[in-house]
C-alpha cells in the first residue's frame, strides 16, 4: 500500500515508517519460521530490514531454551544492546520466544537489562504490534508471556527464500521427555487444520516455491486433537498430490510414533524427500527410559532398518545427548555402538543441559562436565568416520540439487541440497538459486558434497 494511500489511523499504526529492525534468531526452524511471522508484522507497522545491527532502531531477540547454551548468548547480546541503547536512545528492544515464555527468566530479564522495552512469549506473536506501540510509549518494560492460544493464525509471514517454505502443521508438544522444557514453553499439541495446511501449501506453489518443510516437535502426532483425526501420513499424501511443489520435507518424527504407514507414504510420494530426522537421544535402555522417551534401542533399530529397506538412498539423521543424569559408561558405549549399527548420515550430539522445571531436573548427576565433553568428543569422531563414509557412496552419481545461492565458505561457488537433505557445493552462475538442476558428485567430506552442475535446470 503507498503511503499517500493511509488515512490518518492507519498512519498512526505505521509509526515504524522510515525506520529499520533487526531480527536475531536462535534456535530450530520453529523459531526461524516465527521470526518470519514477527518480520512480517513489524514490516505492517512500517519497518524495513536493516542491513546490519547497529543501522537498526527496533531489534528483536528470538530467544531459544532447550539448553544452557543458546541463554548465555542471549545475555551476553542484551549486554551489547546495553551500550547500543546509551548511544541511540530511541532504540527499541524487544525480547521474545521460548526463554521469554517461562516466567521466572521473563522477569529475570526484566530486571537484569532494564533497558529491554518488550518481554514477549511465544504466544504472544498476534498481538506483537500493539505491544510494540505500547512499548514505543511507555518507559516501564511490557512483559505478555500470556498462556492463549486463540487466534493465533492465520498471520502475515514475510518468508526468507522465494523457493523454500517452512509450514507448520502442529504446535506444541505433549511428550514431556524429561530433559526437555520445550513442552512448558510452546504449550500443549495443537493442529492446524488439514484443509488450511492444503490450501496453504498450494498457494505456495502458485507463488513459485518448490519445497516446503513441514514442522512440528513431533509430526506424528498430527491430527489427533481434530475432528475425524485425520493423520499424519494422510496429509503428507494429500500433500504430494499439490502441483508445481518438488520436494516435501518433514522435522521432526518421534521414533516411538513412525509407523509403517508412514514409511510407506514416504516410499510411495515421488516429492516427499527420502530424508528421516529421528532423534535417539541414547542407546541405552536404562537411559532412554528414564528420559521418557518410550522406545527402547532394539526398536529405534529395527525402524531404521525398515526404513532403509523400504527407501533406497534415503538418509537418516539424529540428536544424541551425552552425559544425561545416571549415564555410565556402559550406557554411553551402548550409544556408541547404537551410531554403529544405525549409521546415521549426520547427528546432533549435544551435552545433556538441566532445565528447571523438568523432570531430569531433579535426578542425581555424578558424572563430571570434564567426563562428559571427553564422551561427546569420542561420539562426534565415531560418526564423523561414519558420515564421510556414508557421503562417499554419493560420488560419481549424479542427483537432483535445490540451489540455495552462493556458498557461504567459498562465494564462487554455489551451494544446493540434495533431496537427501545433503548439501552439495559446486561452480554456477547467481541465477540458479531457487532451480532444481543435475549435479555430478565429485567428492565428498564430512560435512558436505562437491560436484558439478550438468546441463540446464529441469
Ligand atoms: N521435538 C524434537 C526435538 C526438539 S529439541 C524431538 O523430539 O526430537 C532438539 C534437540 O535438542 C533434542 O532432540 C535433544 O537432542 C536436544 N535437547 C533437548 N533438551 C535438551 C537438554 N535439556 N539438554 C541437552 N540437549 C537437549
Ligand atoms: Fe522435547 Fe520430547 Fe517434545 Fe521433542 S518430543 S519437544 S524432545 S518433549
Amino acid at each position: 500500500m503507498q503511503k499517500e494511500e493511509l488515512n490518518p489511523i492507519d498512519l498512526a499504526q505505521r509509526f515504524g515508517e522510515g525506520q529499520y529492525y533487526w531480527i536475531n534468531t536462535f534456535g530450530c526452524q520453529m523459531n526461524e519460521h516465527d521470526s518470519e511471522v514477527i518480520a512480517a508484522q513489524v514490516e505492517s507497522l512500517g519497518y524495513q530490514p536493516a542491513c546490519a545491527l547497529e543501522e537498526a532502531n527496533l531489534v528483536i531477540i528470538n530467544t531459544c531454551a532447550v539448553r544452557k547454551k543458546p541463554e548465555d548468548k542471549v545475555s551476553s547480546m542484551l549486554g551489547k544492546l546495553d551500550l547500543l541503547k546509551k548511544e541511540k536512545d530511541e532504540l527499541i528492544i524487544a525480547v521474545g520466544g521460548c526463554m521469554t515464555q517461562q516466567e521466572d527468566l521473563a522477569l529475570y530479564i526484566k530486571k537484569r537489562f532494564n533497558q529491554v522495552d518488550l518481554v514477549f512469549g511465544t504466544h504472544a506473536l498476534p498481538r506483537l504490534p500493539d505491544l510494540l506501540k505500547q512499548a514505543r510509549r511507555q518507559k516501564e518494560t511490557i512483559v505478555d508471556i500470556t498462556e492463549d492460544y486463540s487466534g493465533s493464525e492465520p498471520l502475515p509471514i514475510k518468508r526468507v527464500t522465494a523457493y523454500h517454505a517452512w509450514l507448520p502443521i502442529i504446535y506444541g508438544c505433549n511428550n514431556y521427555c524429561s530433559y526437555c522444557v520445550v513442552p512448558f514453553v510452546r504449550g500443549r499439541e495443537r493442529s492446524r487444520k488439514f484443509d488450511d495446511i492444503i490450501a496453504e501449501a498450494t498457494g505456495l506453489a502458485h507463488q513459485g516455491y518448490r519445497e516446503i518443510t513441514l514442522l512440528g516437535q513431533n509430526v506424528n502426532s498430527y491430527g489427533h486433537d481434530l475432528p475425524g483425526k485425520p493423520d499424519f501420513a494422510s496429509l503428507l499424501a494429500k500433500l504430494n498430490q499439490v502441483n508445481g511443489l518438488a520436494r516435501i520435507r518433514f522435522m521432526t518424527a518421534h521414533p516411538k510414533d513412525s509407523t509403517l504407514d508412514l514409511i510407506q507414504t514416504v516410499a510411495r510420494g515421488e516429492k516427499i524427500c527420502e530424508h528421516f530426522h529421528l532423534p535417539v537421544q541414547s542407546g541405552s535402555n536404562k537411559i532412554l527410559s528414564k528420559m521418557n522417551r518410550r522406545y527402547n534401542r532394539e526398536q529405534y533399530l529395527d525402524l531404521v532398518h525398515t526404513i532403509k529397506d523400504r527407501i533406497p538412498e534415503v538418509s537418516i539423521t539424529s540428536d544424541i545427548i551425552v552425559g544425561f543424569p545416571g549415564e555410565e559408561d556402559d550406557d554411553f558405549t551402548a550409544t556408541l555402538e547404537l551410531v554403529k549399527q544405525a549409521r546415521f548420515d549426520s547427528i546432533f550430539a549435544f551435552i545433556y543441559s538441566s532445565r528447571r522445571g523438568t523432570r531430569a531436573e531433579k535426578l542425581p548427576d555424578n558424572t563430571t562436565y570434564q567426563e562428559k565433553e571427553k564422551r561427546l568428543q569420542k561420539l562426534n569422531k565415531i560418526q564423523q568416520q561414519i558420515s564421510l563414509s556414508e557421503n562417499e557412496k554419493l560420488v560419481n552419481k549424479t542427483m537432483e540439487v535445490l540451489v540455495e545461492g552462493n556458498s557461504k565458505s567459498n562465494p564462487e561457488l554455489q551451494t544446493g541440497r540434495l533431496r537427501n537433505n545433503k548439501l552439495v557445493h559446486f561452480p554456477g552462475s547467481d541465477s540458479l538459486t531457487g532451480k532444481l538442476i543435475a549435479v555430478q558428485i565429485k567428492e565428498a567430506r564430512t560435512w558436505n558434497l562437491f560436484g558439478e552442475s550438468e546441463g540446464e535446470p529441469f
